[in-house]
């Protein structure tokens, strides 16, 4: 969802005391691993022969009411790790997670798992070792000594992303970049080409087999006894829950869509919800594939066809490193350096409550144009790219007031890649504006116009993207001048938002907006 700078202002503050966040050991090769269900790639293990430790837990789907899809994921991907890793693995189905290490005889080691939650959980456990996080380009260390660098006020997403690539010489020409800059972000805002086609083939499919037929029957059975319940539709499942399928999506995408990706990144199509994206976030959030490697890929793929005669654009190239190296472990290290505080922060006061088409993926009960075909995909398959997240469905959240703990909750649970780290650095932090400004320095909210400009929707919808006020009023442009009025006194003191709240003060008919937005509240629109 990241799009844009941000900086490390207000809001909650790091919590380096935290033994969430000790300095854990890097290996216990001499253990049985217990890999959890987002850490199922090799660099989980210390070495080919480790013995592992896999548990399927009930209690953790019962927990929320997940997206169908998410849910098969999540228990395919693991069933069929135990069944790749074979007498190497012991496999427990069971209802909890303690109920399974309490029957396990030797040493069990396990890699700092991905949420405050369950980090306290395996803290608790003076059974388990705890070993340092893996599964992000940068270290915990890394990241701390970068943050606490000298003279290093503010942490700033582009700067954290070019000392990674310095680091890890990714995109470099000795000390410089490739190409001469480090962020081409600005060639890649275009909108969607007029003939509304991306120009890249589908992307590649994986297969479903015994192992997924048997999870949609547990589901099924599960659901239909009660213990669980779920959002979104059932479908052949669309993303690799084996290292081999993640390995043959990247290869897809980096031979027939990574020169695409680009220019086109931030645009949205009614017929086209894949254009060139990599769809590769599920399987690096599920730990199939470390993140260094699969950036590591990428440039070497683009240096072999160039040397070839067949160059990529480098906007492409790097726009999809900076999305892998820069964002993803730029929002994980945010969740930690934030503390504890930052899943609850809520700076402008946002306190609806998400509503009941919105949590039920209802898109039939919408009729503005954009959020009923994106909230139509996100029901279908789980998965919307980027924009349509922060520009759609936050930027809806965001005019609306609803609450951003909330909403963060509607997001980890409603897409296949969702995951409670990554989503509250996402919508507390980027798509909410709930931190006061830690991690965007402005709100991401945007009027119809930009909908408009970066998508085919509004000319089939009833609402006109250009109103504000009337029957045909575009709830996004009437949203967002109802939300700056009410959010005024918070924004005051941004310096980015000048500009936007002088535009208020013209507004003759701001009360008849504001009183009409108010009655619409959270109904759908
Ligand atoms: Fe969305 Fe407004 Fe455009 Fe309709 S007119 S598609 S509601 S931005």
């Amino acid at each position: 969802m990241a799009a844009g700078a941000g900086e490390h202002g207000g809001g909650p503050g790091p919590h380096d005391a935290d033994p969430a966040l000790a300095d854990f050991p890097h290996r216990a090769p001499r253990t049985r691993r217990w890999c959890f269900a987002d850490q199922l790639g090799p660099h989980f293990l210390d070495g080919p022969d480790q013995p592992v430790l896999l548990i399927e837990s009930r209690a953790v789907l019962a927990r929320r009411r997940f997206h169908r899809q998410k849910a098969h994921l999540v228990l395919s991907a693991l069933r069929h790790r135990a069944a790749e890793l074979g007498d190497r693995a012991e496999f427990h189905q069971v209802g909890t997670y303690a109920e399974a290490l309490d029957r396990v005889a030797g040493p069990v080691s396990v890699c700092a798992p991905t949420s405050w939650r369950s980090r306290d959980f395996v803290l608790a456990r003076r059974d388990l070792q705890v070993l340092a996080a893996r599964g992000f380009v940068t270290t915990q260390a890394e990241f701390a000594g970068w943050a606490e660098g000298r003279g290093r006020r503010r942490l700033l997403m582009e700067d954290f992303y070019r000392d990674s690539r310095r680091r890890h010489d990714v995109l470099m020409n000795g000390a410089e970049p490739v190409g001469g800059r480090w962020n081409l972000d600005a060639e890649n805002r275009e909108p969607p080409p007029a003939d509304g086609r991306i120009g890249v083939p589908e992307p590649w499919w994986p297969e479903e087999d015994e192992i997924d037929a048997e999870v949609r029957a547990d589901l099924d059975r599960w659901e239909a006894d009660g213990d669980v319940s779920f959002v979104g539709d059932d479908g052949p499942r669309l993303f690799p829950v084996t290292r081999a399928e993640a390995l043959h999506r990247l290869e897809d995408f980096l031979q027939h869509r990574l020169g695409a990706f680009g220019p086109h990144e931030d645009a949205m199509l009614t017929g086209d919800r894949w254009l060139a994206h990599s769809l590769l976030s599920p399987a690096l959030n599920l730990g199939l594939l470390d993140p260094l490697a699969v950036v590591v890929a990428t440039e070497r793929s683009a240096r072999d066809r160039a040397a070839a005669g067949d160059l990529l654009p480098l906007n492409s190239v790097e726009g999809f490193v900076r999305q892998v190296m820069g964002w993803r472990d730029y929002v994980w290290h945010m969740y930690w350096h934030l503390g504890r505080d930052f899943r609850h922060a809520n700076a402008l006061g946002a306190r609806e409550p998400v509503p009941g088409w919105l949590a039920g993926l209802d898109d039939g009960a919408v009729d503005a144009a954009c959020l009923s075909d994106v909230l139509g995909d996100l029901r279908r398959d789980g998965w919307v790219h980027h924009i349509p997240r922060l520009m759609v469905l936050g930027n809806y959240a965001l005019q609306r007031g609803i609450d951003p703990s909330a909403m963060t909750d509607w997001f980890h649970e409603s897409f296949v890649d969702g995951y409670e780290w990554v989503m509250v650095a996402n919508v507390v932090g980027m798509s909410q504006h709930a931190d006061g400004g830690a991690l965007a320095t402005k709100p991401y909210a945007a009027g119809g116009a930009y909908i408009d400009r970066m998508s085919d929707y509004c000319g089939g919808c009833r609402y006109d993207p250009r109103k504000r006020l009337g029957e045909d009023a575009c709830p996004y442009t009437a949203g967002y001048w109802a939300f700056l009025d009410r959010t005024r006194e918070q924004l005051a003191g941004n310096h980015r938002m000048r500009r936007p709240l002088q535009g208020l003060d013209r507004l003759r008919d701001l009360p008849a907006v504001v009183e009409q937005e108010r009655l619409r509240g959270t109904g759908a629109p």
